[in-house]
């Protein structure tokens, strides 16, 4: 089964304008690590796909850490002396410092300013920023909005609350006829933020609604979670699961005008490394590949040692790298219709090589078979045939039950989907079978063991 001919049948434009529809609707919620912001914006993917909503509740040690309070924010505002609101949360809901605790109170601006982020280099945009694990108040605005404050005495109000609650998170299990799952893991953490969070959020769910209802090889697990804490909750939680996990994906930042970026997984060849480094290189234009570090998005966790899951991270822009990054100019004009459809189309090639990846026997490996009588070898001009015939050759030649399909697309530098395609057509014609996954067909990841040890599998 090719998802990636089944996907290639849809409109790619009209794909784009549902995944940023999509993206427009879950914009405006002040989203953060808990609170009805997350309930919300799950209750939205929940209309597309199967979710369900866990909540765990506020004090649970998870790991080294422990579950916060939950947040909540109806209202901030900074009021000048005529009564106006100088900054209005309503707004735009970046105004407030993210986890800030309640506070009503009349202050001289110099009182306020130590509360107040701004971005002096990029004037007009409103930083976005979080005080988790430390509790304070504060307000973010533009530099020119602060500039523009006059000295005096300034109402503060933030209606918050910050308290013992729940950190929700939303999962969508997909079975498979194997217990062995992939993994596709997004923030859903930030407020008005669009390429990071919402064009992760966004083609995470489609992808699913692609997936749900179709005879899978991988059982598919989506996490839409609250970062950090979120993939450390679910870790700490779901250590039987987590041990079934042999491929996954952090998706973020994935609907902005750059090329592709891939960062890979601390094993570095795994099969989710190699399989997105084949599909990214045949195609999109000039993708980068970068190495594992243990900073950028909740991979770090996945790829800690205890657990060390072969999880890598798909992303456009890079974290941090961006000017746009964590600001109010990462808004819905940052991301775009077609590169959205393009990052779902990457993401369902990925999983198109993970459920297609085995290992083949050839039934008549003395010498060529001959083609020809099998009506396998006609060539009726254009470079496609001729491929197409290579790719027969290639999958003949090196499927002796040592190498995977994904090896011999590597080799021959022909596209995973020729090489699948070839293979179905050896085997209907009776010139391959599938080597079966119990005899060691399994997962053909040639890890460096030396390099990798697993150091624990989760017994
Ligand atoms: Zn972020």
């Amino acid at each position: 089964m090719s998802l990636l001919n089944d996907f290639e049948r849809k409109d790619l434009a009209k794909v784009g304008q549902e995944l940023y529809r999509f993206a427009e609707a879950m914009y405006p919620i002040c989203r953060s690590i808990t609170g009805d912001g997350i309930r919300q914006t799950l209750g939205l993917i929940q209309n597309r796909i199967p979710l369900r909503m866990v909540e765990v509740p506020s004090g649970i040690p998870v790991f080294d850490w422990t579950v916060p309070k939950e947040w909540n924010v109806r209202d901030a505002y900074v009021k000048d002396k005529g009564g106006n609101r100088v900054v209005d949360f309503k707004k735009c809901n970046l105004h407030v410092l993210n986890y800030s605790t309640p506070v009503r109170a009349t202050m001289p601006l110099a009182e306020l300013k130590p509360h107040l982020f701004t971005i002096p280099a990029n004037p007009e945009w409103i930083p976005y920023r979080t005080s988790y694990y430390k509790e304070d108040w504060g307000f973010c605005l533009s530099h020119n909005q602060m500039s523009a404050l006059e000295d005096g005495n300034y109402e503060v109000c933030i209606d918050s609350t910050l308290q013992d609650g729940h950190l929700t998170y939303g999962e969508c299990f997909l079975p498979g006829q194997s217990a062995d799952e992939v993994l596709i893991s997004c923030h859903a953490c930030h407020p008005s933020l669009a390429d990071d969070n919402l064009s992760g959020l966004t083609v995470a769910t489609l992808l699913a609604e692609f997936l749900a209802g179709r005879e899978l090889r991988y059982s598919y697990r989506f996490l839409f979670i609250p970062g950090t804490i979120g993939a450390i909750t679910w870790l700490a939680q779901n250590r039987e699961a987590a041990a079934r996990i042999r491929h996954g994906l952090v998706l973020t930042c994935i609907g902005d005008l750059n090329g592709f970026h891939y960062k890979k997984s601390r094993q570095g060849t795994a099969e989710i490394d190699r399989a997105v480094s084949h599909v990214l290189t045949h195609y999109t234009e000039s993708p980068k590949f970068l190495e594992f570090s243990p900073y950028g998005y909740d991979e770090r966790q996945y790829c800690s040692p205890g657990f060390n899951l072969a999880v890598g991270c798909l992303m456009r822009s890079v974290w941090g790298s961006f000017p746009e990054y964590h600001t109010s100019a990462d808004n819905l004009e940052f991301i775009h219709p077609q590169q959205l459809a393009g990052s779902l189309r990457v993401c369902t090639a990925i999983v198109d090589v993970l459920e297609n990846n085995r290992r083949y026997r050839n039934l008549n490996p003395f010498c060529e078979p001959q083609l020809g009588k099998r009506n396998l070898y006609h060539s009726t001009g254009g470079d496609g045939i001729a491929e197409n015939i290579n790719a027969r050759l290639w999958v003949l030649n090196l499927s002796d039950g040592e190498f995977s399909l994904l090896d011999i697309a590597e080799r021959s530098g022909i596209s995973f989907s020729k090489i699948s395609q070839a293979a179905e057509l050896l085997r209907e014609s009776g010139l391959l079978a599938v080597v079966p996954e119990d005899s060691g067909g399994e997962t053909p990841q040639r890890q460096p063991q030396k390099e990798t040890p697993n150091l624990s599998r989760l017994s």
